[in-house]
Formats: structure tokens, sequence, C-alpha cells
């Protein structure tokens, strides 16, 4: 097992790595759970440092740059990621335990390309410029100029640390923001890891600031509180984005929330079923089921249920669990230590709810190093009724419930008869039942025939419990900028 040994992680303010002293935290690998690092927890005194640090930042050259030196000063970002994506990848390995084969396709390559695609958007976002008459008869020019919002918090979950990181770092950065950046205290490799490619790309600093730390009365409730913050960018559970909310109603300050889900795919009796179960064993499993966007409610069409039913369990099954190192790894650990109690909770409900278990429903047994790690089993379940709290909480593990269902009606109903509206799926070759039940799917993404593709410039967020805002593309404009109106009598 390529385990590392211990190293130190800190946080990182005002173009400079802390000392790794003072309180410190274990850094574990989920795959063996063996401490890979001990990390730096950020005091109150340097959550406030840091944002003093980016606050300085934005009167210095990074706020008088012209839009065409920051998309260069990005693209050096991404050129630096790229140069050192074999650090990254074993960073984001060590932290997370997924498998190689998915992190070098998925996590590293997206992290640099983050900063590429947000560098080429501010380079074609249009303005607006109205010539009009003002009521006295004399000619007038209104128009808008969009500046930096300031100081922008950016708090991130364990689950894909540096793509969801840098998904909100490009577009902050690139629209001439400063940030502080809270990794989770489960991930915090990547970000430091970030600091150093940012400072060696010559970025001034005080831009880019990492603190480390928990969540709670600890480094991301401190700087989410902070008054000297201007915006709050946060992927992570709908509970703590309520409590976030809380802390930034003080002063008003505007949010941008990623949050929960509890997404439905829908497979319809024309669905071509073997595209369907590929793409659904993706989107059930991908990442041990820990990625926001994954299918935790699937419905089939009553005609193609038991052979859908029993495709997936033969894709559950060839799952090959084992080192993240390994290039035929294709299962890995769940993350969070604590994690494997909360989805062996569901598993147990379920079982005790009268749920036929398709496969898996319990821990899974690991030989050598990897016996101390997160492992639970790949899970699919029937026969449970769409009220139960399997089908409706958001479990975040590998494991999917199947449901029939026979009309196209019914199962919009279904589908939508959740808090959440994060993401769908569904499965048809009849075009116009394609259009017609996304349209009606109450999800921030549809995926039609397909899982998990998504162009940078395209909205990306949830309705309803699932999150507040868009991101991606120009719709990140919305809270990354400020728009101030002039208006001059000619
Ligand atoms: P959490 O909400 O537990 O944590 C997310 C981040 O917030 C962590 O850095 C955490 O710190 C921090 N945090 C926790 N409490 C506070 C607080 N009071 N003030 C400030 N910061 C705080 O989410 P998870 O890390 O458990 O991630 C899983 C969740 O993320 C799932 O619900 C998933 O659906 C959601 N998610 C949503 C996505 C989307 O795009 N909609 C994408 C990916 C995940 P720490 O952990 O160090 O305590």
């Amino acid at each position: 097992m390529d385990g590392g040994s211990a190293r130190r992680i800190s946080s990182f303010i005002g173009g400079k790595a802390l000392p790794a002293e003072g309180e410190l935290f274990e850094d574990i690998n989920p795959a063996t759970g063996e401490v890979v690092a001990l990390v730096q927890a950020a005091s109150a005194a340097q959550v406030d440092a840091a944002v003093q640090a980016a606050r300085a930042a934005l009167r210095g050259p990074w706020g008088k740059m012209t839009v065409d030196q920051r998309a260069k000063a990005m693209h050096a970002i991404a050129d630096g990621i790229e140069a050192r994506s074999e650090e990254f990848l074993r960073a984001e390995i060590l932290d997370t335990g997924k498998p190689v084969s998915m992190a070098s396709h998925l996590d590293i390559p997206r992290g640099a390309a983050n900063f590429r695609a947000f560098a080429e958007v501010l380079k074609h976002t249009p303005g607006e410029a109205f010539p009009f008459v003002a009521p006295d008869g004399r000619d007038a020019l209104n128009y808008s100029l969009r500046g930096p919002r300031g100081v922008i918090a950016v708090i991130c979950p364990w689950n894909l640390p540096l793509l969801l990181m840098t998904w909100k770092v490009g577009p902050a950065l690139a629209c001439g923001n400063t940030v502080v950046v809270k990794p989770s205290e489960e991930t915090p490799a990547t970000a430091a890891l970030l600091a150093e490619v940012i400072r060696d790309a010559g970025i001034p600093e005080g831009v880019y600031n990492v603190v480390q730390g928990g969540g709670p009365n600890a480094a991301g409730q401190w700087l989410t509180e902070h008054p000297g913050v201007d915006g709050i960018t946060f992927t992570g559970e709908t509970r703590t984005g309520e409590a976030i909310m809380c802390a930034a109603a003080k002063g008003v300050r505007p949010v941008s929330f990623e949050l929960g889900g509890k997404n439905a795919g829908v497979i319809f009796a024309d669905a071509d079923m073997e595209a369907a179960l590929e793409q659904a064993a993706r989107a059930v499993f991908m990442n041990g089921g820990q990625v926001c966007l994954q299918t935790e409610r699937l419905y089939v069409q009553r005609p193609v249920f038991e052979e859908f039913v029993a495709g997936l369990k033969a894709k559950a099954e060839a799952l090959v669990p084992g080192n993240p190192f390994d290039k035929g790894t294709t299962f890995g650990p769940l993350i969070p230590s604590d994690h494997p109690a909360k989805v062996l909770g569901y598993y147990q409900k379920a079982a005790a709810g009268g749920a036929e278990v398709v496969t898996g429903g319990g821990r899974l047994e690991m030989p050598g190093a990897l016996a101390g790690g997160n492992w639970v089993q790949p899970t699919i379940w029937t026969g449970l009724s769409d009220d139960s709290p399997v089908v409706r909480e958001e479990i975040f593990g590998p494991c999917v419930h199947i449901a029939p269902f026979d009309e196209e009606e019914e199962v919009m109903s279904r589908a939508n008869d959740t808090p959440y509206g994060l993401a769908s799926m569904l499965w048809t070759q009849d075009v116009s039942r394609a259009h017609r039940v996304a349209a009606q799917l109450e999800a921030g993404i549809t995926w039609v025939n397909s899982w998990f593709v998504r162009d940078l410039r395209t909205a990306f967020g949830g309705m309803k419990a699932s999150g507040i805002g868009r991101e991606g593309g120009v719709h990140g404009l919305e809270f990354y900028t400020e728009t101030r109106n002039i208006c001059v009598k000619l």
C-alpha cells in the first residue's frame, strides 16, 4: 500500500504557509485508516489575518489588473496544476481513497480546467451600454460596469475536494476577487498544494488564502461570521447551508449555495438498456456514491423492471474494491471516518423496513492494510414505499432504491416528491417524451440518456433545498461580481 508517512499541512495566509504547529489534527487515509498528515488548525486570529490579507490584496496590483492579465494568470495556475498533476493526484487519493482511475481522469484535470474555463468566460462576456434621450431632450449614455465583489469565503466539502474548490476559486479570481478557502478538515491537502501553485504562478500575495480546520466553532464558522467577508460560496449539506445563511445575515452578505440532494433517475421501457445500465451504475456507485449528483432513487417502468434490477446487480457485483493506487480498482471507501456509521444505519433501516436487499447491505471486509478503512458494500434495494426514510433522505453512499412505475404522470409526481431539487436523469428513446419529462422534473440539471456530462459554460445549481443561485459560465457573475450602473448626460 502506498500510504505515505505522516507529513505536515498548514494554513496559507498572505503568500506564506504558516508553521505547522499549535493545535494539530489528523488527516486520515480512508482506505486504510492510517494517518497521512498532521494539519495545523487555524485559530480565530489566523482566520482574521487571512481575511485582512485578502482585503489588502484587493487594493494591491491584483485589483488593478485587466481582464486579459487576469485571464493569463488563470492559465498560469492551470499550467501549474498540470505540471504537478502527479503530486495533486497522490494527495487527493491519500485524502479520499478514491481510485486512481477516477481521480486521474476527473478530479485533477477538472481542477486545471476550472481555471481555464473561467478565464475565457470573462474575456468574452459582453458589457451593456444604452444611448438614450433624457426627459430634457439631451442625449445620455447609460452603461454598466462589473467589478469584483471583494473578499469571497469559499467553503468546500470532502467528496471532490480539488474539483469543487477550483469550481469556485476559478470564477472568483477570474472576476478579480480575493479568496479565503476553508477546505473540509477531512481533505486538507490539495488546497495547500494549490497555494504553492498560485504563489509560483506569480499571483500577488493575499489573493488566495487557506484556513485549515473544522466547521462549527472553528475556522469555517469564524470565516463565515467575519465582517470582512463580502460573499460566501458554499458546497455541502443543506443543514450546514442553513447555519451559514444565519451567519451571512449579519451584514446582509450574499451567498451562493450548492447543497444536498436525493436525486431520481427514471428509466422508461423503451430505453437503450445497455447504455442505461452502464450510466446508472456510474450514477449510483461512482466515488462510493459520494457525489452530490448521484442517483439514490431509481424508478423503472414495469415491463423492464426485473431486467434492469438484475442488470444493475451484476454491475454492482463487478465493481473492484481495492488499493486506490491500483489501476484496476473501481470502487473506493467512504471518506470521513464517521460516515460508515451513518450509511450502515440506513442499510439497517432498509432491512428493518422490509426492503428486499438485492445485493450488499453491510460492511465490506477488506484484507491486509485495507482492513482498517471505511468500506461498505455497494447496495441495491427494492420493495420500500416512497415515504421510507431510505427513499426520502440523502444517504451519500453507494446505494440505491429501485421502484417500479407504470405511467409517465405517476413517475413525474413521485420523482418530484422531495424537498430537494439538484439533479435527475431520464432514459427514453422517445424524443418528445424526453423533452416533455425533462421540462417537468424539478431539478437544477437533468440528464437525458446520459449522466455527469456538462459544458462548463452552462448554469449549475439546485432548486428547492438543493441550493441558492447558479454558478458556471456567465451565471456565476451574479454572485462573483457587483454591477454598477453609470448614467452620463452628454
Ligand atoms: P458539510 O456541510 O458537513 O461540510 C461542508 C463544509 O462546510 C466543510 O468544509 C465543513 O467543515 C464546513 N462547515 C461545517 N459546518 C460549518 C459551519 N457552521 N460554518 C462554516 N462552515 C461549516 O458537507 P460535507 O463535507 O459532509 O459534504 C457532503 C454534502 O455536500 C452532501 O450533503 C452533498 O450532497 C453536498 N454536496 C453538494 C454538492 C452540490 O453541488 N450541490 C456537491 C458536493 C457535495 P468540516 O467538514 O471541516 O467540519
